[in-house]
C-alpha cells in the first residue's frame, strides 16, 4: 500500500473496542487499527513501535499456529503521520467485513457477521474452589453482574457452551439468542457499514425486523417486498442456518498439521446449567444433553482448543503469578530473561506446547502456565468474522467454497480478529473479577430462590 499517497478524506470511522479505534479505507479493503491507550503513558516513540511490533509478531508466530494460517490476518505496521493528521503508529489489516479475495471495494453486495463467542468450556481444574464454577459457565454468571451494573438491560439467553457444542439445534438456539440480545457479542455489517448491534456507547441497533429487511435481498432475491413477522422469521432462520454451516465448515482449514499439540477435549461438563436451552430441555422431560462435538479444523474447534490452554483456571494460576512476582522482587534484573513480554517467536510457541500440570515448584513452570493462560484469555476475547456475498450458479470460482441457503448461495470468508496477547499485569485483576462474578452470582441466585 502506498501510504504516503493517501489522505484523511479517504478514511472513515469504522468502529472501536476498549483498546482500539478502527478506521476503514473507502476504496481499498483495508483498515487501520489505532491503540487507544498505550500500556505506559511515557513511552518513547521507539517503545511504542516495539509494542506494536510485539502485537504483530504475536499474531504472526503464535496465533497463526493455533488458529490456522487462513483464519488469522496478522497485519503490518503502518506509520501514520503521512496518511493522516494523527502521529504515531497503527496496524494495517485487511477489512474483514469484505471478502478477502478482492483487494478493492467491490460493488457486489456483501454482509458480514461478527461474533464474539467468549469462553466455550467449563473449567475442570482441581484448583477451582467454588462448586458453581463447575456447573455454570463464566459468561452466564457474568451476565448477572453486568445487568446489576447497568451495562445491559437484561440477561441474554446466549450461552457459549451451546454455540461450541457442535449440536445444530443448540447452535441455532445460541445464534438466535445472540440476535435477540446482541450486547457486544454480535454485530452485522452490510457493505462495510454496521447495520445491527453495538457500535460504541451511543449507537445500538437492535430492531430485528429492520435487520431482516436489510438481509432480505441476500436470502430471497426473487420475491418482492413481502414483510411481516413470518417473513422476518424466515430470513433469520436462513441466516442462522448459513452461520451454523460456516462455523462448522472445515473448508478454510489448510489441513496442515500445526505445530501445536491438541488438548484433550474437555473433561468438564459440556453444558451449562444456567443455559435456557438446558432448562427448557429438562422441563421437556429429557435428561441427556446432546453434544455432537466440533469437527476438527472448524473455526470454533480451533478457538476452543486455544481457550482450553487455560487448564488451571485463574484460581490455580494466581498463586503462580505471585510466585513469579516474589521472584522478581528478589531478582528484578531477571525480568527480561523470563521473556514475559516477548519476543513472541518460535521458542515462545514451543514452550506453550508443554501441557503438563505437574508443578515442580519452579519459576519456569509458573511462567509457562502464565503464558498459556494469557494466550487462552486472548482466544476467549477474540471475534469471528464471517463475510458472505451472494453468488450465482453461472459464476464459477473453482477453488472457493460456497455455502447454500434455500433460495441463494454465498461465497464466504471466515477470519478471527482482536488477537492481542492479554497483559501479564492483568492477572491480579482477573483474579479479583472472578471472585466478584462468582460471589455476585451466588448471592443473586439465592435471591432468585
Ligand atoms: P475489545 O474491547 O473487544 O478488546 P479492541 O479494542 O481490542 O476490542 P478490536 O476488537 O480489534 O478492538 O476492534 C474493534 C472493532 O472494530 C471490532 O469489534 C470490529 O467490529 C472492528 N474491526 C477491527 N478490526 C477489523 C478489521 N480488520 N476489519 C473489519 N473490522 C474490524
Ligand atoms: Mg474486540
Ligand atoms: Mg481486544
Amino acid at each position: 500500500m502506498e501510504a504516503d499517497k493517501m489522505d484523511e478524506n479517504e478514511w472513515d470511522y469504522h468502529g472501536e473496542g476498549n483498546k482500539s479505534l478502527i478506521v476503514a479505507h473507502s476504496q481499498k479493503c483495508v483498515v487501520l487499527r489505532f491503540l487507544k491507550f498505550l500500556p505506559h503513558r511515557n513511552m518513547t516513540a521507539e517503545e511504542v513501535s516495539q509494542h506494536l511490533h510485539n502485537i504483530l509478531d504475536f499474531g504472526k508466530h503464535v496465533m497463526k499456529q493455533f488458529l490456522g494460517e487462513n483464519y488469522v490476518h496478522h497485519g503490518v505496521k503502518s506509520r501514520c503521520e503521512k496518511e493522516m493528521d494523527i502521529g504515531g503508529y497503527a496496524m494495517c489489516l485487511p477489512n474483514l467485513t469484505r471478502l478477502q479475495t478482492f483487494p478493492f471495494v467491490e460493488h457486489r453486495p456483501i454482509f458480514c457477521v461478527e461474533i464474539k463467542p467468549k469462553c466455550g468450556f467449563i473449567p475442570c481444574s482441581a484448583h477451582t474452589t467454588k462448586e458453581i464454577k463447575k456447573k455454570v459457565c463464566r459468561f452466564c454468571m457474568h451476565q448477572h453482574l453486568k445487568v446489576l451494573k447497568g451495562k445491559w438491560k437484561r440477561i441474554s439467553k446466549y450461552c457459549p457452551l451451546d454455540l461450541f457444542s457442535g449440536h445444530k439445534q443448540r447452535m441455532h438456539f445460541a445464534l438466535m439468542s445472540l440476535l435477540q440480545d446482541s450486547q457486544n457479542n454480535l454485530k452485522i455489517f452490510k457493505n462495510g457499514t454496521l447495520i445491527y448491534g453495538c457500535r460504541d456507547d451511543q449507537e445500538y441497533l437492535s430492531d430485528l425486523s429492520q435487520l431482516a429487511h436489510h438481509l432480505k435481498p441476500f436470502f430471497f432475491p426473487a420475491n418482492g417486498l413481502v414483510a411481516g413477522t413470518q417473513c422476518t422469521k424466515n430470513i433469520l432462520k436462513e441466516l442462522i442456518h448459513v452461520l451454523t454451516n460456516v462455523l462448522l465448515s472445515t473448508n478454510s482449514d489448510t489441513g496442515r498439521v500445526g505445530k501445536m499439540k491438541s488438548i484433550p477435549v474437555a473433561q468438564g461438563r459440556n453444558y451449562c446449567e444456567a443455559s435456557c436451552f438446558y432448562t427448557d430441555f429438562l422441563s421437556n422431560g429429557k435428561h441427556k444433553m446432546e453434544t455432537t462435538g466440533l469437527p476438527k479444523g472448524c473455526i470454533l474447534y480451533k478457538a476452543l482448543q486455544t481457550q482450553m490452554l487455560d487448564m488451571l483456571d485463574i484460581e490455580g494460576l494466581y498463586p503462580l503469578y505471585k510466585r513469579v512476582e516474589k521472584y522478581l522482587e528478589e531478582y528484578p534484573e531477571e525480568r527480561s530473561t523470563l521473556l514475559l513480554d516477548g519476543p513472541y517467536d518460535e521458542m515462545f510457541c514451543e514452550k506453550l506446547n508443554d501441557l503438563s500440570v505437574d508443578d515442580n515448584g519452579s519459576i519456569e513452570y509458573a511462567v509457562t502456565k502464565i503464558q498459556q493462560y494469557r494466550v487462552a484469555m486472548t482466544a476467549k476475547d477474540c471475534s469471528i468474522m464471517i463475510a458472505l456475498s451472494p453468488t450465482t450458479q453461472e459464476e464459477c470460482f473453482e477453488s472457493r467454497p460456497v455455502i447454500k441457503a434455500s433460495k441463494s448461495s454465498f461465497l464466504y470468508s471466515v477470519s478471527i480478529l482482536d488477537l492481542d496477547l492479554k497483559p501479564y499485569e492483568n492477572i491480579p485483576y482477573q483474579y479479583k473479577r472472578d471472585c466478584k462474578i462468582v460471589s455476585h452470582y451466588l448471592k443473586s441466585s439465592q435471591a432468585r430462590g
